[in-house]
């Protein structure tokens, strides 16, 4: 393997610079509608928000609230009714379908719930996968694909098929193939759905690690509350395809060092949302709590 391989893997990807300039993400009056017969869907409905490179933002709401609807607008797989998402300070909506190809390809790894293998390849072949489609020699794939499967410890089943192997293991595999061409934002759409909580925190480990290590920014789509606040920087909520709440770092901060666990309390959570105005959902967590 070469030293620019290896290197290419071990260190942060992104321009430094990149972590003071405009954000990762942007999106404005952001909206998706689907029509279903006479009924009109407003998946997302005006989103605003902003994300900074480097950041991990853990999006939330109940089902259908329109979470992996944002989710893939980021990442270029639909394409809004109206609104704009601006990744890098470049307007999605502006690229051709070539270009929207490339973005996916260099830009975004995602993983989701139900990892999405190819059942009938080994892992190498699913991890190199996206760098065949980049037009990357042999050689240099079968480098970088045995190097992202050795970072989430799967060196030793290279040469299995998906079904051969457990849902962790699934999914560190996807990992390893949403890492491969190195890209900037690693977007997740509730990763750890499918797995038991012990195997869910390994997997948000790597996620973190990803984040902290590689630099990349991350955007997690999870309904999981306290997965989001354990790894995540900042929590935007949704409901009804509108953002109704969105917890910054230092509240978060604040609020950690403030606050003192009491049996049967309310969480520093529910203190944020409701900090944020976000009292609907707040009411529902103190329900649910
Ligand atoms: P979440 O990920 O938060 O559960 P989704 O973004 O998947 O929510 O869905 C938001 C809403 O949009 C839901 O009411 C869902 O049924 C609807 N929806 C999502 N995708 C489609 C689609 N392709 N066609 C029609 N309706 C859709
Ligand atoms: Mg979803």
């Amino acid at each position: 393997m070469s030293s620019t391989s290896r290197s290419s893997l071990n260190n942060a990807p992104a321009d430094p610079a990149l972590a003071t300039q405009a954000p990762a993400i942007r999106a404005e009056q952001l909206c998706r509608y689907y029509r279903m017969g006479e009924t009109l869907i407003r998946a997302v409905d005006g989103v605003t928000l902003e994300v900074r490179a480097g950041e991990f933002v853990a999006l939330l709401g109940s089902s259908g609230s329109g979470k992996s609807s944002v989710l893939n607008l980021i990442a270029g797989l639909d394409r809004p009714t109206s609104g704009s998402v601006m990744v890098h300070e470049r307007d999605l909506a502006q690229l051709s379908r070539e270009e929207l190809a490339r973005y996916r390809l260099h830009t975004v790894g995602m993983v989701f719930q139900s990892f999405n293998l190819i059942a009938s390849m080994t892992l190498a072949e699913n991890v190199e996968l996206p760098m065949r489609f980049a037009e990357v020699n042999r050689g240099k794939r079968d480098g970088l694909a045995r190097e992202a499967l050795e970072r989430v410890g799967l060196q030793a089943r290279m040469s299995h098929r998906p079904s051969e192997l457990s849902g962790g293991e699934q999914q560190r595999a996807a990992l390893a193939r949403a890492l491969i061409n190195r890209p900037q934002l690693l977007l997740a759409d509730e990763p750890t759905g499918n797995l038991d909580s012990h195997t869910g925190t390994e997997i948000m480990n790597m996620v973190r690690e990803f984040n902290q290590q590689l630099g990349m920014t991350v955007v997690m789509v999870t309904h999981e509350r306290a997965l989001a606040e354990r790894y995540a920087q900042r929590l935007i909520f949704l409901a009804d395809g509108k953002l109704v709440g969105d917890v910054d770092p230092e509240a978060m901060k604040e609020l950690a060092s403030a606050y003192t666990p009491v049996p049967g309390g309310v969480g520093p959570l529910t203190i944020a949302m409701l900090m944020a105005n976000t009292v609907q959902i707040a009411e529902q967590h103190l329900c649910s709590a």
